[in-house]
């Protein structure tokens, strides 16, 4: 009898550990120095995050900090305070957190009431064994964290509302303002296609540690409960601490349906570069967009998504479905606007 025997079954295990840690390993060595990446409404946030990085913050705590700029600013109506409200004129927020280190994430959906949801999603990574919490659940587990309740209808965004409300059609009784000699008052809304806008933020820290946070009030005058891709991990942001990090703005459902920060992180870990592979999410989701109503007369997204990553190495990127747009950065030269790439023009 051999005193050191490998069972077929020890073998396998071997075997498959072994390839696991190949397909793992990171492509890109790594990064000794902070660098942030946003949105770009984000040029706050960046700086921000960098600040509190080079301070010896950890990567999450440095882009809560960072977001927590914009969640509070009420002249951002498309983040926490000031965001524009669901289609009942209530504040309905997403925000999910993701910690490189530890692999852990957490997350709120559809929290009313709480200006800074991306600290609520923080305390359901650090302080619960879930990863999601939703509406009145999420506002209960933030009262009991302290955090409290407050109105985050801002007059701006609630005139915004029922501006929207008022000429949503011309067949119901709320009125826009009007003379005597106006008729047929309201219209039937244009596509609302440009009521999108978030903020996401990753971030490198000083012990080369990546992490990752989306927040967002959603789409404007949502059907009251619509969730989309800020919260979910994998669709709004995903991050991997040894190959990097994604998220996204627009569009969710596109996100939803193609699981596409996840599909950023995934490409990057084959060896794509940041840019290559947001551009090949972008590519997925025109290959994936089939519906007319989705299309504009090219058969091309009629709609748009963003996508910003970093990788382990720090390299920096951002690409979109439709046109010019640029994303903000800010690292050991300052914080500063770059332009992304395009699908299409
Ligand atoms: N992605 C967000 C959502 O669908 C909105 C946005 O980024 O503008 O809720």
């Amino acid at each position: 009898m051999p005193t050191n025997p490998i069972t077929r079954r020890d073998f396998i295990r071997t075997g498959t550990a072994a390839s696991a840690a190949a397909v793992l390993r990171p492509k890109t060595r790594p990064f000794a120095g902070p660098v942030a990446i946003a949105s770009g409404n984000g040029l706050a946030a960046v700086a921000r995050a960098v600040e509190e990085i080079n301070a010896g913050a950890d990567a999450l705590d440095a882009v809560i900090a960072g977001v927590n700029l914009v969640e509070e600013d009420p002249n951002d109506t498309s983040v926490g305070y000031g965001g524009l409200p669901n289609a009942d004129g209530i504040v309905e927020l997403d925000s999910a957190v993701m910690h490189g280190p530890t692999g852990r994430a957490g997350a709120v959906a559809s929290i009313q009431g709480i200006k800074y949801p991306s600290k609520v999603a923080q305390h359901v990574l650090q302080r619960t064994d879930h990863v999601l919490l939703v509406a009145k659940g999420a506002q209960e587990f933030a009262r009991m964290h302290g955090f409290p309740i407050e109105n985050l209808l801002t007059d701006r965004a609630r005139e915004i509302w029922v501006r929207w409300r008022e000429n949503l059609s011309n067949r119901d009784d709320y009125l826009p303002p009007h003379g005597p000699e106006d008729r047929d008052l309201g219209e039937a809304m244009r596509r609302n296609y440009d009521h999108w806008g978030t903020i996401h933020c990753s971030a490198i820290d000083l012990q080369g540690n990546i992490s990752s946070v989306t927040t967002t009030s959603g789409l404007a005058f949502k059907i009251p409960g619509r969730v989309g891709d800020s919260p979910i991990i994998g669709a709004g942001l995903y991050c991997d601490n040894e190959v990097g990090a994604a998220g996204s703005t627009g569009r969710g459902e596109a996100n939803l349906e193609n699981c596409s920060s996840f599909l950023i992180v995934e490409r990057m870990r084959m060896g794509d570069s940041p840019e290559q592979a947001c551009l090949y999410a972008c590519e997925r989701i025109a290959q994936h967009t089939h519906l007319a109503r989705l299309q504009n007369e090219a058969g091309e997204p009629a709609f748009n998504v963003s996508f910003y990553a970093l990788n382990k190495a720090g390299e920096v990127a951002g690409a979109r479905i439709r046109g010019k747009g640029r994303m903000a950065v800010a690292d050991a030269n300052g914080s500063r606007h770059i332009d992304m790439a395009y699908l299409y023009a």
